[in-house]
Parts: C-alpha cells; sequence; structure tokens
C-alpha cells in the first residue's frame, strides 16, 4: 500500500487517479495486516485497488467524471467494492474515466484526460489510455495499483486493457451486482477487474461476484473458484474464428496477432473452427441506439434537486429553468449528445422505427452466438481493439470515429455473454495489442483458463 501511495504521488502526469483516498488505504492496510497475522484472510487480503469513479463509495466522492455530480459523496458503498473491502483489499482512491462511462478515450471526462503510459517508439506523442475505463487501465499498466474495477457497457473494459497491455474481463451479465454503480445503459453495464495477469484477473473477478437481493439481475448461482479452474488444459475444446469480424482496412498487425492467437490455442490441443455471426455488422448501430436510449433515461434523475450541482438561478426563474441550467452547465458534450440521441429514439414517432428494431437486432445477434455455442464451439476468438492506442485528441472531432472503437466489443454486451482482453504482442511501434475471447454464459472459468492458454 505505501510503494502504490507513493507511486500515486509521483504520477500525477498519467491523470489516472482523480481522487486519493491514503487515510482510509492505511487504515484498511493495518486491518488487513491483522487479519493476515491470524492466518485466515483471503487472497485479496492487503490486495492494494484504485477504484473506478463510476462505482459509489461510500463518503469519498463519487462524480462519475460529471460536473453534475460535483461534490456527491454516497450514503452507501456499491456491492462490488463493498465485496472487495470485506475480502480485506483496500483502495488507493478513484480513478478517472469518461463521463458517465461515456467515450472509448477518457477524453469526456470532467478531469480531463487520462494517459496511457506507453509511448510509441521514442515519440513523445501522448497517447489515450482508452476508455471508458483509462484511468484503470492506466494506473494498472503504471503499476500504481496491483488491480483496477472497471466497468463494461460496449467494451469499456476490453478496450483499455488492450490499449494499455493488461488482462481485462466483463463477466457474464448479471455475474456482478450493478448495485451502487451509476447506471449507464442498465441491460448492458457489467463491473469486471482489470489486472496484470489472467490469474489475478480470476481471483479478483471471484471476490467481486455475488448473488445480490438489491440488483434484481443478479444471478444467484454459485460463484467458481475461478483461480483451481486454470489448469492450462485446453486440450479438446473448440475455438472458433468469426468470419465477419475480420473488416475491411483492418490493419495487417492485427490479422497478424490474431493468426498468432489461433496458431498459440491450437498449440496448445484446441481445434480451431471457422463459424459465422451474421449479424455482426449490426451490432455497432444497434449498440449505439440502445445504449442511448437507456442512458437518456437513467440520467433524467440528474435535476439538480436529488444529487451533487445545481445552477444559480436569476430572479423570476422556475422549476424548468433550474432543469435545464443545472443540465447545461452538468452535463459534458458526449453526455448531451446520447441525451438527444437517446430521447430520440424513444419518442412516440421514431421508437419503432430506431428503438424497436434495434432490439430485434440485439435478439438475433444473441441468437447468432447461441447457435454456434449449440454447435459445440466453447470459446470464440477475435481482436480486442481495430487498432493500437491513438493519439490524445486525434478522434474527438468525430463521435463516429471513436463509435468504430467499438466493433469487436459491443456484440459481446448486447448478448450478455462474458468477454476478456489478453496482451498479446506488440505493434510494430511497441505498443500493445490484445486479442478477445467470447464464451458461454456463466462459464467465466473455461473462459478464463483459455485466456490462461493465451497468455
Ligand atoms: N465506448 C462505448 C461507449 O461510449 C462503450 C462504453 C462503455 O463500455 N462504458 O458507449
Amino acid at each position: 500500500t505505501e510503494a502504490c501511495l507513493n507511486a500515486i504521488e509521483g504520477a500525477d502526469a498519467l491523470g489516472a487517479f482523480v481522487h486519493n483516498t491514503p487515510d482510509l488505504a492505511r487504515e484498511q492496510a493495518k486491518a488487513a495486516d491483522a487479519r493476515l497475522a491470524k492466518g485466515d484472510a483471503p487472497n485479496m487480503c492487503g490486495i492494494p485497488l484504485g477504484i473506478k469513479d463510476l462505482f459509489c463509495t461510500k463518503g469519498v466522492p463519487s462524480q462519475a467524471a460529471s460536473g453534475i455530480l460535483n461534490g456527491f459523496k454516497p450514503e452507501y458503498e456499491s456491492t462490488v467494492s463493498q465485496n472487495l473491502f470485506d475480502a480485506g483489499s483496500v483502495m488507493l482512491g478513484k480513478l478517472n474515466m469518461d463521463e458517465f462511462a461515456m467515450g472509448s478515450s477518457n477524453e469526456t471526462s470532467v478531469y480531463g484526460n487520462a494517459v496511457n503510459p506507453w509511448r510509441r517508439g521514442n515519440e513523445e506523442t501522448a497517447l489515450t489510455p482508452g476508455g471508458s475505463s483509462g484511468g484503470s487501465a492506466s494506473a494498472v499498466a503504471a503499476d500504481l495499483c496491483l488491480g483496477a474495477t472497471g466497468t463494461d457497457t460496449g467494451g469499456s473494459i476490453r478496450q483499455p486493457a488492450a490499449f494499455v497491455g493488461i488482462t481485462g474481463i466483463k463477466p457474464t451479465y448479471g455475474r456482478c451486482s450493478r448495485w451502487g454503480i451509476v447506471a449507464f445503459a442498465s441491460s448492458l453495464d457489467q463491473a469486471g477487474p482489470m489486472t496484470k495477469t489472467v490469474r489475478d484477473a480470476a481471483i479478483m473477478l471471484e471476490t467481486m461476484c455475488s448473488h445480490d437481493p438489491k440488483d434484481s439481475t443478479s444471478t444467484d448461482l454459485p460463484v467458481p473458484d475461478f483461480e483451481a479452474m486454470l489448469t492450462g488444459d485446453i486440450k479438446g475444446k473448440t475455438i472458433g474464428i468469426p468470419k465477419e469480424y475480420r473488416m475491411d482496412g483492418m490493419p495487417d498487425e492485427i490479422e497478424t496477432l490474431w493468426a498468432q492467437g489461433k496458431d498459440m490455442l491450437a498449440d496448445a490441443g484446441a481445434k480451431i473452427v471457422d463459424i459465422s455471426l451474421p449479424h455482426t455488422k449490426y451490432a455497432l448501430p444497434a449498440y449505439y441506439v440502445i445504449a442511448p436510449a437507456e442512458a437518456s433515461s437513467n440520467l433524467a434523475r440528474y435535476d439538480g434537486v436529488r444529487y451533487g450541482h445545481r445552477a444559480q438561478m436569476a430572479q423570476g426563474d422556475g422549476i424548468t429553468e433550474m432543469y435545464e441550467k443545472t443540465r447545461a452547465e452538468g452535463f459534458g458534450a458526449e453526455v448531451k449528445r446520447r441525451v438527444m440521441i437517446g430521447t430520440y429514439v424513444l419518442s412516440a414517432g421514431f421508437y419503432d422505427a430506431y428503438y424497436n428494431r434495434a432490439r430485434r437486432v440485439r435478439a438475433l445477434i444473441k441468437r447468432d452466438f447461441e447457435e454456434v455455442f449449440d454447435q459445440g464451439v466453447d470459446a470464440i476468438l477475435t481482436p480486442a481493439t481495430p487498432s493500437a492506442a491513438f493519439e490524445l485528441g486525434r478522434e474527438t472531432s468525430d463521435p463516429v470515429e471513436m463509435y468504430l472503437n467499438d466493433v469487436f466489443t459491443v456484440t459481446v454486451n448486447l448478448a450478455g455473454l462474458p468477454g476478456i482482453a489478453v496482451p498479446t504482442g506488440l505493434d510494430k511501434q511497441g505498443l500493445p495489442l490484445g486479442l478477445q475471447l467470447i464464451g458461454r454464459p456463466w462459464e467465466e472459468g473455461d473462459l478464463l483458463n483459455t485466456a490462461y492458454a493465451l497468455e
């Protein structure tokens, strides 16, 4: 804990931590020492972590990197962070992210962007750590903490993990409780760990998962000992390679990486088969209807009355002016864009044309996966991202360009499946690249074990 606190002090330039909690960390570390001395401490006991700012942490600022939650200190703890603290883990502070987890570069944060600790060759150009869990990615990659919580609605754990060369898993929808995590798109949001290795991810995920009556979508299936499932033995497993993920204009290096991944799994005894997920091309448009629709509804609660920021009122202003001014001041541009898209696609005149159609497409995407799993496929191997980390500022002017970052990851959220990004190589300029494995629902243990064979 002390080593991490020191490292954080020297790493301001990364912009990874947005709020440090050294006093709490030392208190928790002391309690962990006492438990360890007694000899009955769980695996996560004493492990110093960073917590994404999307998680409500009791008495500690939790702003989802938004101006509208300025000064908000929750009275309660999210179930996931509580599970980690119950196991003796230590919170070093809160981590940077895109505002309300909307973004792929950590540039929509009210705190300013986080920075990728990696550089392209000898260049000085600062690169994005990805998003929305950019602070989590940067902090783990730079050794400011041993692990971090992330959340993933369309790729926000897996894309940043790939951009900084670490492991990140989004479990099956319902594995981790969403209670106390600021909602973005409730039918897609899941928490997961971001760590240096697959083994760390297995240990941390197990601690994060629990059945939670406070989240009606949380599963009551037992949580397996994921670490014990890391045997490295994947003999006889069938790995599917979906042809629709071979995109036009994909850099050669991503193609090569994907081929190397196939070879590694084949060498470990897996059977590699070509598969088809025919509705893949509709995933991104469907996601960018469904996610904003749910966001526009979830964000209606930020009205200047209940939480955080309230605008200065002028003489004669009524409640409507108060709402308008508060929301105009409190939300950033990307969040406003999503709220507008969301209210538009949910409006009476366009509901069927957009929202309902996107829901039907979502069902087809889910069925594509079910069919290949029924044919005996155990896991699916794809690239995690269409490129390596890009320069900060490069894609901010074009939202659609930014949305393309999620092309390989959103299908997994739409289908509710577990997906993991594993660092598997470097590009010509020395930047990390990752591959993604997609697993059957509730089979995170098998998925982690397959990822272990790729590591
Ligand atoms: N980049 C995607 C978006 O902006 C995904 C974000 C996420 O997974 N939270 O919506």
